[in-house]
């Protein structure tokens, strides 16, 4: 036996976000047999794939003309690993979003921080809302990634210490920076998560600019990928009328 202190483990820098689709239940007919109920009744789920192209028209005069409520009627659960400030936006969004996310109550947090990759612009210039993104230096790149790994080893050996100590770790978290990585689950619908791309993501097509921080948008651009894939001609409509949750 010894009376040495635990070695702190090694912290990981990370300078990407990770996105899984774990599950759906999400197709472009789901928009369909929900909107033909209005007229078919209950003869809708009947008429899936009798006419594509009548499809297509219907999915994007739902979307043009904002009838929302058919774009409800699916399920995606994503599990999501990012820095804990993209979190704290993420969870702004309220409505059609379920989250669950690990907690630093019940178990240990691991050493697992964001530090920006090189290309990550780094100056912004502009007024608040509408700010503009510069590349930094060489000298602003190794000022940002060594000031963050040095905070990070800090903060986090004195988060260790206290667990050490027997500290409950739901106190001892508290030393622990936004830059930590953490997980959750989010599940939404394509409402939902197009309301979240048009805030979320910058894109030329929108109607409606919107100015994110990048790495929420990292995780945004991953979301939408994934979404594409699963119901393309809701996708296709949705940037044919500027990016606008119907
Ligand atoms: C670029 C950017 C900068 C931001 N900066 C800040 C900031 O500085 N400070 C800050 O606090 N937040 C900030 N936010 C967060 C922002 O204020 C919203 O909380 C976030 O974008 C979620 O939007 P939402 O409420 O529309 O989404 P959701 O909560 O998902 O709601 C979706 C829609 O449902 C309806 N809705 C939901 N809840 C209600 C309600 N209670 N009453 C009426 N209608 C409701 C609204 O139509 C709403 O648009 C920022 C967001 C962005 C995109």
């Amino acid at each position: 036996m010894t009376d040495e202190a635990p070695a702190v483990p090694e912290p990981i820098f990370r300078d990407d976000v990770t996105v899984e689709l774990v599950r759906s239940s999400a197709q472009d007919a789901d928009v369909l047999f929900a909107a033909r109920v209005s007229t078919a009744g209950e003869q809708s789920i009947d008429e899936l794939g009798k006419d594509p192209a009548r499809s297509k028209g219907l999915i994007n005069y739902l979307m043009r003309d904002r009838h929302g409520t058919p774009f409800e009627h699916n399920s995606m659960t994503f599990l999501v690993s990012a820095p804990i400030f993209v979190f704290r936006e993420f969870h702004r969004h309220r409505s059609g979003w379920s989250y669950n996310e690990e907690s630093g109550r019940y178990r240990e947090l691991q050493p697992v921080f964001y530090v920006p990759a090189a290309e990550r612009k780094l100056v912004q210039k502009g007024r608040p809302g509408k700010y503009e993104f510069f590349e930094g230096t060489a000298d602003q790149y190794k000022a940002v990634s060594s000031a963050m790994e040095d905070s990070y080893r800090q903060s986090y050996a004195a988060y260790q210490a206290m667990l050490a100590e027997g500290v409950a770790r739901e106190v001892a978290r508290a030393v622990l920076p936004v830059g930590l990585f953490s997980s959750m689950y989010a599940t939404c619908n394509a409402r939902s998560l197009m309301h979240f791309l048009s805030l979320r993501t910058k894109d030329e097509r929108a109607k409606v600019p919107s100015f994110p921080q990048r790495e929420i948008e990292m995780v945004a651009e991953k979301m939408e990928a994934k979404w594409a894939e699963l119901m393309p001609l809701t996708h296709a409509a949705f940037n044919e009328h500027g990016r606008v949750a119907p």
